[in-house]
């Protein structure tokens, strides 16, 4: 890895951060609070929020198998993407290389701060070509995005080929793990010590069920994390989150059923879905969805959604022409949609 000092924007690293008045004091002693102009009634919605998010880091370390100054918490994970860029890249000079198709976020967030976004297509199954990725790397690219589990294909991409792109590209590696939860394969997060470059990304959005609270995590290097902290929004997380995410947190074994439910309902609509005569492929999945190849893709989408059933329709999205994107739902849900995917008639 280059030095990090050579790979952040130079106005960030010399960046003096905002100090609010929870920095200045964070002690737990003193009763009267007249420091943060805030009003003393409505407790304890009145008080501001810990810009640092202690003790729910404190509480996700163990859990994600990491120490509190290796997390980043943000208002979802498409937050962090954003300071991905606003840490690394200089605007109309840096660029990015990224997977294709893949999660839409980052080329947006590119796009937002102006930041060159390079393609490389995955292999025919879906799959990482690490060494075709490298080619596209230039003295320019400050980061790398990888998603694994990928959205919107579902698979995970093999391990191998994702070190050696984070062994070999001396910038930095995202690989945003959302769907990890769904998955046996090997994760990065559990060896961020051995990678310096690498930021991890999950989410409370997928298997955690809190989509609504809009909380995500990025897993990196505490020096990395401590860039982040300088950037973000100072209470960038509210007290509305971070007690919901606490909830959850000591929910954590029902949480575990619901993955296990989601996993066997998985296996029992992927195989429905692939018996059907207008399904011509149904891809391998490591996530809570899965991509199917059907004929006339775009008839079907509209027909489920005439029955009340949304699907995401990727069929114009690269690599996955009549392709349509099937959450796994409840067990009443996928009912439901195999139901009316039975009721379908092509029409000539
Ligand atoms: N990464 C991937 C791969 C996703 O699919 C999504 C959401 N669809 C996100 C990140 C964003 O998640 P969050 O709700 O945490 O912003």
């Amino acid at each position: 890895m280059k030095p990090l000092k050579e790979l952040v924007r130079p106005n960030i690293w010399a960046l003096k951060p905002y100090s609010s008045a929870r920095d200045e004091y964070h002690g737990k002693a003193a009763h009267t609070f007249l420091d943060a102009n805030e009003s003393p009634y409505n407790v304890p919605l009145n008080r501001y929020p810990d810009p640092l998010q202690e003790e729910l880091k404190q509480a996700i370390a163990p859990l994600k198998g990491v120490e509190p100054p290796q997390i980043f918490l943000g208002n979802g994970s498409d937050e962090a993407i954003d300071l991905v860029f606003r840490v690394f890249c200089v605007p109309q000079r840096d660029n990015v290389v990224a997977i294709e198709p893949t999660y839409g976020m980052y080329q947006v967030c590119a796009d937002i701060n102006n930041v060159e976004y390079r393609k490389v297509l995955l292999g025919p199954n879906f799959e990482l070509e690490p060494h075709r990725l490298l080619e596209v790397v230039n003295e320019r690219t400050k980061v790398v995005f990888l998603c694994s589990p990928n959205n919107p294909t579902g698979n995970c991409l093999d391990p191998d080929a994702v070190e050696t792109i984070v062994r070999q590209f001396q910038g930095i590696v995202v690989v945003d793990e959302a769907y990890s939860d769904f998955s046996t394969k090997p994760q990065f997060r559990l060896r961020l010590n051995e990678f310096p470059n690498l930021i991890v990304l999950n989410t409370f959005s997928k298997a955690w069920a809190s989509a609504a609270i809009r909380l995500g995590m990025a897993f990196a290097s505490p020096d990395i994390i401590s860039l982040f902290t300088k950037v973000k929004y100072p209470y960038n997380v509210n007290a509305l989150t971070m007690q919901a995410a606490a909830d959850i947190l000591g929910r954590r074994f029902e949480v575990d059923r619901w993955v296990k439910q989601i996993l066997q309902e998985r296996t029992a609509l992927l195989a429905a879905v692939s018996e059907l005569p207008i399904c011509q492929r149904v891809f391998p999945t490591d996530a809570n969805f899965f991509l199917a190849r059907i004929d006339q893709a775009g008839r079907v989408y509209e027909h489920l959604v005439s029955q009340g059933i949304i699907v995401r329709n990727r069929s114009g999205v690269t690599l996955c022409n009549d392709c349509l994107r099937i959450t796994v739902g409840s067990h009443t849900e996928n009912n439901r949609l195999l139901a009316a995917l039975r009721q379908y008639r092509p029409q000539s």
